[in-house]
């Protein structure tokens, strides 16, 4: 995607609202409503109507650019317009619509102006897309995999061999294949192609059977056997041996956007837990009144709004900071799964024994238990995430510089950024790493303030002196201790890379809210001193958490949210529907 024009990336609110389209979540008629989308889970099946009416909203023009007719500028905007859909449905966000994004990037970074064109058209009939990188025999060590193309003495290419756990390849009107072209290992041994199943040889290509999974059961996974499929010349994505480096670059998109979206399912998580715990009556009171129980309330609010700043602060880096979105997008897609995971298994805690039941009022509850692995596991695990991260340390580190000057631009929600450029992402990162910088940076901010005392100081001086130690420990890192085989130690290295990186990110999101007076609650530093406290305790392994004062204004802006019926994230938006879980069950 290059540039066309100055404000490209201008984000806006001119796109219509997903929110109002997915109407009230209590309404059991309604095809986004929660028992309709517990009925498709059910099912394994998809609800067609919710699927028809996404249709006519155009969903898949989100992820073509705008100079191709869509409406991706700013990809930070994406996320935020496409979250509503994961608070409902995963199933839906991943199965109906976002594989498609993840097959596109390929194309936007590397197609001709061609096939651009063509892929922009399917998608904007409404068409899914499917990419085929994944092979059983290999999983995530892609570079070995051994689905064939090889060159006919007319130009053309012959696939051979088999793709399996691929989303909607039997719906799909077209497939993006990673395919090996070199018989020598190595990174250039790989080239991706962009073919039609509607122009293809019949028997050349057969849909395998269906895999089953425990979560996102509406998703359609099956596998393609080629035999001896034909692939044109001009089916060829870029020049022949690059798919794995188009691959990676198109992957720093991806690996941001899908977890930014995916921090929807946690919000629905915490409004079903506070809801219940507003209701349910233990000892004579209802149980919110229980400090362990706003302890969970709190803490899963911290999350939410952490996680949002890494994927605000990352997102805005693939327009701002491109040379470094490898490994900011790498933190995301480790990151965000896992403190998912973490955090709606504490709020399954307050639900308790409902937290396991398939009907009734918090069936979704346990749906979003089910479903939120796949965060992680789909499109890269963690591990992948962290050797990303480990392979860089040594580099980010010689180039940590303290004192550098806040990079602002990165923490602006919703501000117009330069247009997004493909071209730009590099797939290890150069030069200073802004987003760490900014603990070094933000230090400075605070003290010049004289805030240099404040509890929120003394946070940052520790993550601060925690990030030079990590520097100094990475310079001196060997090629074997951040290769595939590397030690345990180095893995660990690279999560705390990641949990600074986020708490990097909260200190660069507050100090651009501290100056908005129209979010009281942001304005306050009380929400990221406890989030930065959390980050802290993740980093020493589970020592004392945060005293429980700080707990206290968030368990009630929870309750306020809850009450107001508005969204978790930064942007604290209106939901649709009423506030409270259910009244008609
Ligand atoms: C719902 C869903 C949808 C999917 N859709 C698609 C799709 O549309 N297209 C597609 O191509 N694929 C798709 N996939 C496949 C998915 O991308 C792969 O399954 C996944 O990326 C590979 O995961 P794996 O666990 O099989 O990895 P593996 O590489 O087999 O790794 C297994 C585990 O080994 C350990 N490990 C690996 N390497 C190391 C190391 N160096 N050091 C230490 N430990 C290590 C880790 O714990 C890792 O999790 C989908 C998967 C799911 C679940």
């Amino acid at each position: 995607m290059n540039a066309t024009s100055a404000d490209d990336a201008r984000c806006s609110d001119e796109a219509p609202n997903l929110e109002q389209l997915l109407g009230d979540p209590w309404d059991a008629g309604n095809p986004f409503g929660y028992a309709r989308g517990i009925a498709a889970d059910e099912r394994g099946e998809s609800d067609e109507c919710a699927e028809s009416m996404l249709d006519q909203w155009q969903l898949n023009a989100e992820f073509v650019p705008l100079r191709l007719g869509g409406r991706w500028s700013c990809t930070e905007d994406m996320i935020h317009r496409l979250r509503p859909l994961f608070r409902r449905d995963a199933a839906l966000g991943l199965g109906y619509g976002v594989t498609s994004l993840m097959a596109a990037v390929n194309v936007w970074a590397a197609g001709t102006p061609m096939q651009q064109q063509e892929l922009s058209r399917l998608l904007l009939s409404g068409k899914k897309v499917s990419i085929a990188y994944h092979e059983l025999d290999h999983g995530n060590d892609f570079l070995r995999n051994e689905c064939v193309s090889y060159p006919s003495d007319t130009g053309s290419f012959f696939i051979h061999g088999s793709k399996h756990v691929i989303n909607n390849v039997h719906r799909a009107a077209a497939w993006i294949i990673f395919a090996r072209t070199a018989s020598t290992p190595g990174a250039r041994s790989h080239s991706l192609f962009l073919l039609k199943p509607d122009q293809a040889m019949p028997g050349s290509w057969h849909v395998l059977p269906r895999f089953h999974t425990s979560g996102v059961r509406a998703c359609h996974l099956s596998g393609l056997q080629f035999n001896r499929l034909e692939a044109p010349p001009a089916s060829l994505l870029g020049e022949q041996g690059n798919g794995a480096e188009i691959a990676l670059r198109s992957f720093q998109v991806t690996r941001i956007v899908l977890p930014g979206m995916a921090i929807g399912m946690l919000d629905t998580g915490l409004r079903l837990a506070a809801d219940f715990a507003m209701k349910r009556r233990l000892y004579g009171d209802t149980i919110v009144s229980l400090p362990r129980v706003r302890r969970f309330l709190s803490a899963s609010l911290l999350d939410l709004l952490s996680m949002d700043c890494l994927v605000t602060a990352a997102a805005r880096a693939l327009h701002l900071a491109p040379q470094h979105a490898s490994v900011y997008a790498a933190a995301v897609k480790y990151l965000v799964p896992s403190v998912l995971k973490e955090s709606l298994g504490d709020l399954s805690i307050v639900l308790g024994a409902r937290a396991y039941l398939r009907d009734g009022k918090y069936a979704m509850f346990g749906k979003l238990l089910r479903d939120i692995p796949v965060v992680g596991l789909g499109h890269a695990g963690g591990t992948v995430c962290l050797l990303t991260i480990m392979a860089q340390l040594p580099t980010l580190a010689r180039h940590a510089t303290n004192h550098a000057p806040l990079a602002t631009a990165l923490f602006e929600a919703r501000s117009p950024m330069p247009p997004f450029d493909f071209s730009a992402l590099s797939i290890a990162a150069r030069g200073a790493d802004t987003l760490l910088g900014t603990l070094a940076s933000g230090l400075d901010v605070l003290e010049a303030a004289g805030e240099g005392g404040t509890s929120l100081a003394r946070l940052v001086r520790e993550l601060s002196a925690a990030f030079d130690a990590l520097c100094s420990t990475s310079r001196r890192l060997s090629p074997a201790q951040i290769g595939p085989a590397a030690p345990a130690a180095s893995f660990e290295l690279a999560q705390r890379y990641a949990l600074l990186a986020m708490a990097a990110a909260c200190l660069g999101v507050w100090l651009i809210q501290r100056r908005d007076s129209r979010h009281p609650f942001l304005q306050n530093p009380e929400w990221v001193t406890a989030a930065l406290a959390r980050i802290r305790w993740r980093l020493a392994h589970g020592k004392p958490l945060t005293s429980e004062s700080l707990d206290e204004p968030l368990a009630l802006e929870v309750l306020r949210r809850v009450d107001d019926n508005l969204s978790f994230c930064l942007s604290s938006t209106p939901l649709h529907g009423s506030s409270h879980v259910c009244h008609q069950h």
